[in-house]
Order: structure tokens, then sequence, then C-alpha cells
């Protein structure tokens, strides 16, 4: 994978061959560390960012709960963000910074581990599909909440949902649905899940997923363009077996239409609904509505 010309590490702009870390890294021993994912998309002025604010501002609290100390202030990282695409010449791609207890120390309590932040950024297309995918209820669940908290991306949480994309793949579908531990709807390795019924968005209350940025947009759009309201609940798979369309939204999967769970096809497909928020997601983050470029950070 092609990381660009230039990593931003720990307050400066380096080059990205030189950028290594140590093999006693905290982080990688134990999952220490905090990271986001955040795309930059080509629009009619500049590239831009997408809720970049937002994307930092949960950094900040997913190292607050590892009670990592960000030694960079929101501020400071979006400017980077931006820093760091123009260096590269990024028009369109992925973002990825990443705070983490580093090297120095050994043992389980990280503190005394020195600190390393980085911001990593190079082109990604599609993640997941453009078509409507295949996907399966899988054995492993959501975290427990009360093991860890499913609001904070921190990288160790992340093997939850490794397990639960190696299950999904070994299986021959493109993604899996993982419940909460009492066996509701949570959301995929990484995206959360909509339902369309009669008209109505539901999305898995908060609890056990991540409150994702997309989930919000989606909702604010669907309200404000479509007159389409969502309902926050608990919902259980067969709900989603009953659903007319479902969905996934994310950072990385946008929005991406279910097609089949478990091998049982989700409505009719004609996705009307999923696909105009579909459109929708892509008009606005590409920068062509204007009245939503104050979620836009142009570069
Ligand atoms: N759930 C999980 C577990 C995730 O990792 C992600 C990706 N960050 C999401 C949901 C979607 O969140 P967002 O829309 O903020 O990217």
């Amino acid at each position: 994978m092609d990381f660009g010309n230039y990593i931003w590490r720990n307050g400066e702009f380096v080059s990205g061959d030189k950028c290594h870390i140590s093999v006693v890294n905290h982080a990688m021993h134990y999952g220490s560390g905090v990271f986001e994912g955040i795309r930059c998309y080509e629009t009619p002025k500049t590239t831009a960012v997408f809720k970049l604010r937002e994307h930092m501002e949960r950094l900040h609290y997913s190292a607050e709960t590892l009670e990592l100390q960000m030694q960079y202030s929101v501020d400071e990282l979006c400017e980077a963000t931006l820093e760091l695409l123009r260096r590269n010449e990024l028009s369109s791609g992925y973002i990825r910074p990443v705070a983490m207890y580093g090297g120095g120390k050994m043992g389980l309590n990280p503190h005394g581990a020195e600190l390393e932040y980085f911001i990593a950024a190079w082109p990604w297309g599609k993640y997941l599909s453009d078509e409507p995918i295949s996907t399966g209820i899988s054995p492993v669940i959501r975290i427990h909440p009360k093991s860890l908290n499913p609001k904070a991306k921190v990288n160790g949480h992340y093997v939850n949902s490794i397990m639960a994309s190696l299950w999904a793949h070994r299986n021959d579908l493109q993604e899996a649905i993982l419940l909460d531990y009492e066996g509701n709807l949570a959301e995929g390795p990484g995206e959360n899940l909509f339902l369309v019924k009669d008209g109505t968005l539901y999305t898995p209350i908060e609890g056990s997923i991540l409150p994702g940025i997309t989930r919000r947009t989606i909702i604010d759009l669907a309200k404000a363009e479509l007159g389409v309201e969502t309902v926050e609940k608990t919902l259980t798979k067969e709900d989603l077996l009953d659903a007319d369309e479902a969905f996934f939204t994310g950072t990385a999967a946008e929005v991406t239409i279910i097609k089949s769970v478990d091998g049982q096809q989700i409505g009719t497909q004609d996705n009307e609904i999923s696909n105009k928020l579909k459109h929708l997601y892509h008009d606005v983050v590409t920068g062509q509505v204007e009245k939503y470029h104050d979620w836009l950070s142009f570069v």
C-alpha cells in the first residue's frame, strides 16, 4: 500500500519510508492505541475532508477512555491533516490518525510508555461493494459494554471486528452483522446498521455500537432532505429479515446496501430509500450540495 510521501509524526512531517516504530511497542503488543478513519473527497472547489473535526474530537474521546494523554489539540490535528493532504497532493482517499502507547515500557499498565502520534493518508476506493452485498449474523457477538467501551475506537477492540470478518469470509459472505450480548442487532465490524420499514428508518440504539459519524449524517439527511424519520430502538434479527430494505453506514463503507442475510433476501430489493440516501450522501461528501459545505474542511 502506498502511504504517500509524508506521514505526520509527533508534530512533524516525515518521509513515509523513514517512519518506523520499535518492535517493543505497547500498542502493537497489547492494542493500547486509538485511531480514526476519515475520508477526503474531490469536490468542485478543492479536496475536502468530511466532518474532520468530529473525527478528531472522537479521537480525543477514545484517548481519554485509555488515559492516553493527547498532546495535540483537535485544532492542531485538523490543521496537520489538511497540511498532510497538501504535501502529499492527495485529492481523495482515506486518513488514519493514530495515538498510542509506544516504546519504552512493557507490562500491562501502559503509563510510562512513550506516546506516539501519527497521521497517514492514502488513496482508497470502495471499502465494500457498490452493489448490494450478502451478509450473515455472526456467531461472534459485539464486545460487552462492561468489558470494553464500544463508543471508543481503541485498536485492541478491533480484534472483535476481525473475528467477525474472518467468519464472514470463511462463509463466503461479504460482511458480518454482529449481535449484542443480549442477542439484539448491533452493527457490522466497521459499519452501523439501518433498516427501512414502511417508509421509516430504524437503527440500533446506543449501548453496544460505535455511534458512527456517518450514522448521524444519514439520520440528519433522511429527515432534512427526504422527510424520513429515524427511530433508534432495540432491534432483532427478525426485524431485519422482515425489513423492506437494509444498509450499512460508515466512513469507509459510506452507504452500502444489504442484499441478503443468512441467504435470505431483504425485501424486494427495489431499495428506493436506501438508494436515495446513498446518492445523497455521495453528493454531500463530494461537495455538490452547497448547504452542507459546513461539514467539509477544504484543504
Ligand atoms: N462501527 C464500528 C465498529 C466502526 O469501526 C465504524 C467505523 N468507524 C463504524 C461503526 C462507523 O462509524 P463512522 O460512520 O464514524 O465511520
